[in-house]
């Protein structure tokens, strides 16, 4: 298996909960080598932008105006299979699904606030991690 990249968010949620270092703690404990990190506060159009794929879905505006009402900590993540193992410790998308131990368990409130992002496959990984980091930023 060779060592693969995947998009990490820290959501405003756990942001401004103050879970960032124990969710940064959490990704170095299993494994993840950060190899890019920034805090950043979406605007709508970014949010937007980022979460094209959702544009027809109903939660669509209420998960644009989550993604925007505070700063988030966007990371590259790098390790053997990382998109699934990085889903792995994150847990199912409602946390009150997910199993007990992973991020979304631990910090997520409910199904749109679920405390952390990550990519479902290679193309989207790649794609996301342009959408926040340039070419020189990811060497
Ligand atoms: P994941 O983040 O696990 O890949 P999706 O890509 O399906 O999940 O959805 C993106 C994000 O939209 C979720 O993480 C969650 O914040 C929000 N979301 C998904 N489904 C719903 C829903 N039915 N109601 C409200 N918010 C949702
Ligand atoms: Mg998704």
């Amino acid at each position: 298996m060779s060592i693969k990249r995947t998009l990490a968010i820290i959501k405003p949620d756990a942001v401004v909960a103050g879970h960032t270092g124990k969710i940064i703690g959490e990704i170095e404990k299993n494994g993840f080598k950060i190899v890019a990190m920034k805090m950043l506060h979406l605007t709508i159009r970014q949010a937007e932008g980022f979460y094209a794929v959702h544009s027809e879905k109903p939660f669509f505006k209420d998960l644009v105006n989550f993604m925007t009402e505070g700063p988030i900590v966007t990371m590259i993540l790098e390790r053997e299979n990382s998109i699934l193992q990085w889903r792995a410790v994150m847990g199912a998308t409602d946390p009150a699904k997910a199993e007990e131990g992973t991020i979304r368990k631990t910090y997520g409130t409910s199904l749109q606030r679920n405390a952390v992002h990550g990519s479902d496959a290679e193309d989207t990984a790649g794609t996301e991690t342009r959408y926040f980091f340039n070419a020189m930023e990811t060497l």
